[in-house]
């Protein structure tokens, strides 16, 4: 592996970790256990830390208490088992300045890998057993491994990159670290695709430098810029793929222009109209209020984006409650003018029937033009397509979307299974509660094509249920445009929000739920979450609803609403609750996303612990929504500091993108990205809270590359071979 000129990144992913030196069959399986499998897999293992040899914790200075990580060498080992028959491994461990004792239970494999001799970082809390200083099952990393035999002592430089060695896989961070030198030094100087002057503009060092600095750092100084450099690659490469994406879909687009007016915003509830009047017109004269000032910017967006031929992919961000539903509404009605239809695609059933009945109130009265009917106008048609329709019902429905006698079609996911055909799709409307990936989005918006007889890609739409993050966004949803709506209607007044632990905190809820109710209002209460069983969630609800009814909201009406319910039978009951009927609704999370009731003002979580930060803000969203003071109660003793600090973020604040960036700063991005659906992820340096900055600095330098198509766009194609498949890369890729 060894000529003059810079080698693409690309070939590093052909070459097989077993033409290293030192690489046989058994390693190349126990490498290939770890998801490595080629040199660049390699070379992009990193380090988990880096310890400065010359500064590292030493023994002698820790006390009990402390977490520390210590380096040290194995010098006993043993294995037994408990009384209760778990298996232990006993480790006695020495550095320059003292011993001490690991223990680990259920991990016998442990007395294995510890031989006496191995040199590992064992971090950990040092605690204290029978007078003996010692850590129980803390994290190990072996650096080198007992017989040291490939002990280079021209590796042991003053700082030491640790890897996330696997200790079931046999290898240690030394044999690692050791094959990943190799594979730089034998690579020789890479291929960049920035020249200097892109670099000096971003403050990035050469690529080569960067990965030997970051595997082989001279000084700890070495490693950030190292790091700046490739965090950069990858975010590059991701922003890069998603211009690609972006131009490929405009270039084959057949979309449809929606000539929509956008004076038609303007008009204001009360003005007069005619029947000659677009929809939108009629529709904001009718409706009950005008659009906020940020309903407005937005549906500007949306409504240029409809007037022209590219398909528009948006997303639609707004808090909980900023009203999104009318923005979505508008937007449908503008594409029915034009004679098309729309498609709402919602997470649940009780979701999809909600939003039929909501949207039938305000279409109320709208006409549509239709020259198949007698006199050539009709009620403008809102249909539901649940998967619980009986069968002639749903012929109904799939004759009335073929025809076009259908306007606006509302369901689950089976809205586009294979026996729905439209007449002509022009916007589908994607309430979104699970994120779809990017290439879901794109397979949703080839299937809204496929199932219209007009064959034009519809416009889409994608709201997302919770605030995140602008830079998770980007990054997440880097394909669609943004649009946010950063104000909620007038007259709204923020939550107030309480935790209630003691016993009199509870009954003060309690009470407080028995005085809005006397006040006329109505109230939620959530039931603890369920992991994993819904069944069994349910059952909890309904306990729940009875205790509550013969305790502590006695004489009240009580409803119950889970998803184990019918769909009949949750539709009547959300009736129900909405006309008053029922004063106080007991319910699992289905009620988490969307469900609208003006009246509730009191909403109590119980065990809130349970829930995540943005479902409990969600969850609080169902009250709220009208201009009386709303109330929302957590329950239920906080058993981690992680757990009190999510509520007490709730109780301090009431803006849903600032406790999104609070989310992610006590979860990581992990779980954000995890969503995305794809294993061939590239992302693995990058850390969004931290490389903000750089998100940006991508996709700016990502969308010039992709515009200009540059010479360094082909180096970039060329590296995302690694990463995207075949057939992708044909379509995106130039050559
Ligand atoms: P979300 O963004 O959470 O989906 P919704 O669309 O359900 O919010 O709207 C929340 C509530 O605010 C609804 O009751 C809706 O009728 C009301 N609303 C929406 N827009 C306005 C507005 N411009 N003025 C007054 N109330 C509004
Ligand atoms: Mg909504």
């Amino acid at each position: 592996m060894s000529d003059a000129s810079p080698r693409p990144l690309r070939e590093l992913g052909d070459v097989s970790v077993a033409k290293l030196r030192h690489i046989g069959e058994k390693r190349t399986t126990a490498l290939a256990s770890m998801g490595i499998e080629n040199v660049f897999d390699l070379i992009t293992y990193y380090p988990r830390l880096h310890v400065d040899r010359t500064r590292r914790a030493e023994l002698s200075e820790l006390s009990v208490g402390d977490t520390a990580a210590v380096l040290g060498e194995v010098t006993k080992v043993s294995a037994r088992r408990t009384r209760q028959g778990r298996a232990l491994v006993e480790v006695s461990v020495s550095d320059d300045g003292g011993s001490f004792r690991v223990v680990f239970f259920n991990q016998a494999w442990r007395e294995r890998q510890l031989g006496v001799g191995t040199q590992a970082l064992f971090f950990g809390t040092l605690g204290e057993y029978r007078g003996t200083r010692q850590m129980t099952n803390p994290l190990v990393d072996v650096i080198v491994g007992p017989s040291g035999e490939e002990r280079d002592p021209s590796r042991v430089g003053r700082v030491v990159s640790i890897y996330p060695a696997s200790g079931k896989a046999g290898l240690t961070s030394w044999e690692l670290g050791g094959f990943i030198e190799e594979s730089l030094r034998r690579a020789g100087p890479l291929l960049d695709p920035l020249d200097a002057a892109t670099r000096t503009r971003y403050e990035l060092i050469d690529r080569t430098a960067a990965y030997f600095q970051i595997h082989l750092p001279r000084e700890l100084a070495d490693v950030a810029p190292a790091r700046r450099r490739l965090v950069f690659d990858e975010l590059l490469r991701l922003q890069v793929l998603i211009a690609l994406r972006r131009r490929h879909l405009e270039r084959l687009a057949r979309g449809v222009a929606h000539p929509v007016s956008l004076e038609d915003l303007d008009v204001r509830p009360g003005a007069p109209t005619r029947a000659s009047d677009s929809l939108v017109k009629r529709f904001l004269a009718q409706h009950e209020f005008a659009p906020t000032s940020a309903q407005r910017r937005v549906l500007e967006e949306i409504f240029t984006d409809l007037a022209g031929t590219v398909p528009m992919n948006r997303l639609l961000q707004g808090d909980v409650g900023s009203g999104k539903t009318l923005v979505s509404l508008v937007a449908l009605l503008g594409v029915i003018d034009q004679g098309r239809q729309g498609a709402i695609l919602v997470p649940t059933e009780v979701l999809a029937e909600q939003h039929v009945a909501a949207l039938r109130r305000d279409v109320e009265g709208l006409v549509v033009t239709d020259e198949r009917v007698l006199g050539g106008a009709r009620p403008l048609n809102v249909a539901l397509l649940s998967g619980r329709l009986r069968a002639k019902e749903r012929q109904q429905v799939l004759a009335g979307v073929a025809s076009g006698s259908v306007d606006v079609v509302v369901g689950t996911h089976a809205l586009l299974s294979d026996d729905v055909r439209f007449r002509a799709l022009g916007l589908l409307v994607i309430d979104e509660q699970h994120r779809f990936g990017v290439e879901q989005r794109a397979t949703l918006r080839d299937e809204g094509r496929e199932r219209s007889d007009e064959g034009r890609d519809p416009d889409l739409l994608v709201m997302t249920a919770t605030p995140i993050p602008r830079t998770a966004a980007m990054v997440l949803f880097g394909d669609l445009d943004l649009s946010v709506i950063d104000e909620m209607p007038a007259g709204r007044r923020a939550i107030e929000t309480r935790t209630a632990t003691t016993s009199s905190e509870v009954q003060r809820c309690w009470q407080h739920v028995r005085d809005e109710v006397g006040a006329g209002r109505r109230a939620f209460v959530v039931c603890a979450l369920v992991e994993g069983s819904e069944r069994i969630e349910a059952t909890n609800a309904v306990d729940e609803r009875t205790r509550l009814a013969l305790n502590e909201l006695r004489g009240l009406s009580v409803g119950l609403l889970h998803g184990q319910m019918k769909s009949d039978e949750k539709e009547a009951v959300m009736a129900s609750f909405r006309s008053g009927e029922l004063d106080v609704l007991v319910a699992t999370v289905v009620i988490e996303v969307g469900v609208d009731v003006p009246d509730a003002t009191v909403i109590v979580i119980e065990d809130a612990w349970r829930f995540g930060l943005a479902q409990l803000h969600q969850l609080r969203g169902r009250v709220g929504r009208s201009d009386r003071q709303s109330y929302c109660y957590l329950l239920g003793d906080a058993p981690s500091d992680e757990a009190a600090r999510r509520l007490d973020a709730l109780v301090h604040s009431n803006d849903g993108f600032a406790l999104a960036e609070i989310d992610l700063e006590l979860r990581g991005e992990g779980t954000l990205l995890g969503a995305r659906q794809q294993g061939r992820s590239d992302l693995r340096l990058a850390d969004l809270r931290r490389d903000e900055a750089l998100v940006h600095d991508a996709q700016d330098l990502a969308r010039a590359m992709v515009a200009e198509n540059s010479v360094a766009l082909a180096t970039i194609e060329d590296e995302l071979r690694l990463f995207v498949d075949e057939v992708e890369a044909t379509y995106l890729f130039k050559s």
